[in-house]
């Protein structure tokens, strides 16, 4: 059989084969769309720009590879063997910033919740978590007053 497909189109076919497995925050968002939620993506005015946010719920999202955030599992703590100092000392610093982001958004009367890379091969799971987050982080009451106007 020869390949039928001009590069141009086979790529365009590798793609949508490719987007199967989607990358983590796209998992995220999807499973937030199919539950009824409404988000921003990547507000630039907010620290560190989360990755999702719904502003009715004062509620910023991150999404975060488990190797390079440092997560405390498995693959997190799979760190190189070659040149190991570098990739100790950037993960720290990764780590570092994440704390300082999320206690700029805290003081400012967000919460902040971290979905773990790790945490989207249970998809069975992942939605009753995120569930169960929208319903904790429900729409605060009595905060906004006049026109509603909002993006
Ligand atoms: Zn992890």
């Amino acid at each position: 059989m020869t390949d039928v497909y001009p590069p141009a189109k086979r790529s365009a076919v590798m793609r949508r084969v490719k987007g199967r497995d989607t990358t983590p925050e796209l998992t995220v968002r999807r499973a937030l769309t199919r539950l009824g939620a409404r988000y921003r993506l990547h507000r630039k005015d907010l620290p560190g720009s989360p990755d999702i946010v719904m502003a009715g719920r004062r509620l910023a999202l991150f999404v975060h590879g488990c190797f390079w955030h440092g997560h405390d599992c498995a693959r997190g703590a799979r760190i190189p063997k070659a040149n190991r100092d570098y990739w100790v000392a950037k993960i720290a610093r990764n780590v570092a910033r994440d704390a300082k982001r999320r206690a700029e958004l805290e003081a400012q009367g967000w919460w902040v919740e971290t979905i773990w890379e790790c945490e989207l091969r249970d998809a069975a799971a992942l939605e009753p978590r995120l569930r169960h987050l929208l319903a904790s982080a429900g729409p605060r009451a009595g905060g906004a007053s006049g026109g509603g106007q909002s993006g």
